[in-house]
């Protein structure tokens, strides 16, 4: 039975129950709208670690004003009920006041890997995101926290933030699931009508082609440049960013050694902005 915990004093008292019973925590950070994505994080946590925490926090403090804090799905009975489905131990899902009390003043910067992608055309953002991952690291107490690859650029600046202040949790990736058609699950993909959602999957296939030929000893920024059109002409409305860059620093990288690159993309359609990456090699 899953509990649902709010406050931080009751996620205190029973992580330090586990911890003095010598019993693994695996963290399971969410903003909710859970789907199959989510769920193999949540697999991953249960295979390694006695006691799986997931939080479902939609955090403001990474989005801007401009963006769709207001319209996040909320669908917290449903996501309860998928995580109880999944024998996750405990939900925590605390207030924003909770989260960021009266007089809440501390920031959380990574340098250098949020210059790029989604750190460019996000701006804040990632001080959102290591803001509050720096809180639930702290809070769950946990050996291992997992994210996603889908946002390898996150999960790239999470490692650093991790490693440079010394959190003692190893911080884990996890590949990223697909629909069927190759489209990245998103909690953001229920913004798209049908006939978007048919379009969707044009993404992962112009990144998997533009790997593809930069694999092939393509240069990198006519590959990307092109690749950007292709979306465009797919009816995506806009292209946020397309990109090689490596695997680990996120420098640009024009003709990359096989296995050491990627190509990111963010693109909008309709209503969703849809973010991808796959590897080159
Ligand atoms: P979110 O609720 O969108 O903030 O995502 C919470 C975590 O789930 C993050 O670590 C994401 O990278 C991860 N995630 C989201 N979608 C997927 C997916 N399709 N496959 C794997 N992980 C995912």
């Amino acid at each position: 039975m899953t509990e649902v915990i709010r406050d931080v004093a009751t996620l205190r008292m029973l992580q330090g129950t586990w911890r003095r019973a010598g019993e693994s925590i695996g963290l399971v950070p969410t903003m909710g709208a859970l789907h199959a994505g989510h769920m193999a994080l949540v697999q991953a946590a249960r295979e390694e670690c006695a006691h799986v925490i997931a939080t479902v926090f939609v955090n403001p403090t990474q989005f801007s004003p401009s963006e769709d804090l207001d319209a996040y799905p909320d669908v917290f009975d449903a996501d309860l009920q998928l995580l109880r489905d999944n024998r996750v131990d405990v939900c925590f899902a605390p207030t924003r006041d909770i989260m960021y009390p009266d007089g809440f003043a501390t920031t959380v910067r990574v340098s250098g890997l949020t210059d790029h992608l989604c750190g460019a055309t996000r701006p804040g953002h990632f001080d959102g995101v290591t803001q509050v991952v720096a809180k639930l690291l702290n809070l769950g107490a946990a050996d291992r926290a997992y994210f996603g690859q889908k946002d390898w650029q996150q999960l790239a600046v999470v490692r650093q933030m991790a490693r440079d202040l010394n959190f003692p949790t190893e911080i884990v990736g996890v590949p990223t699931v697909r629909a069927a058609d190759g489209l990245a699950l998103s909690s953001r993909n229920v913004y798209l009508t049908e006939a978007e959602r048919e379009i969707a999957p044009v993404l992962n296939r112009t990144l998997r082609n533009a790997a593809a030929q930069i694999a092939r000893g393509h240069g990198a920024a006519g590959v990307c440049e092109a690749s950007a059109r292709a979306l465009i002409e797919a009816g995506f409305s806009s292209v946020d960013y397309l990109e090689c860059r490596d695997a680990q620093t996120l420098a640009a990288q024009e003709r990359p050694n096989p296995g050491t690159a990627r190509v990111f993309a963010a693109a909008k359609l309709g209503k969703a902005r849809l973010i991808d990456n796959v590897a080159v090699g």
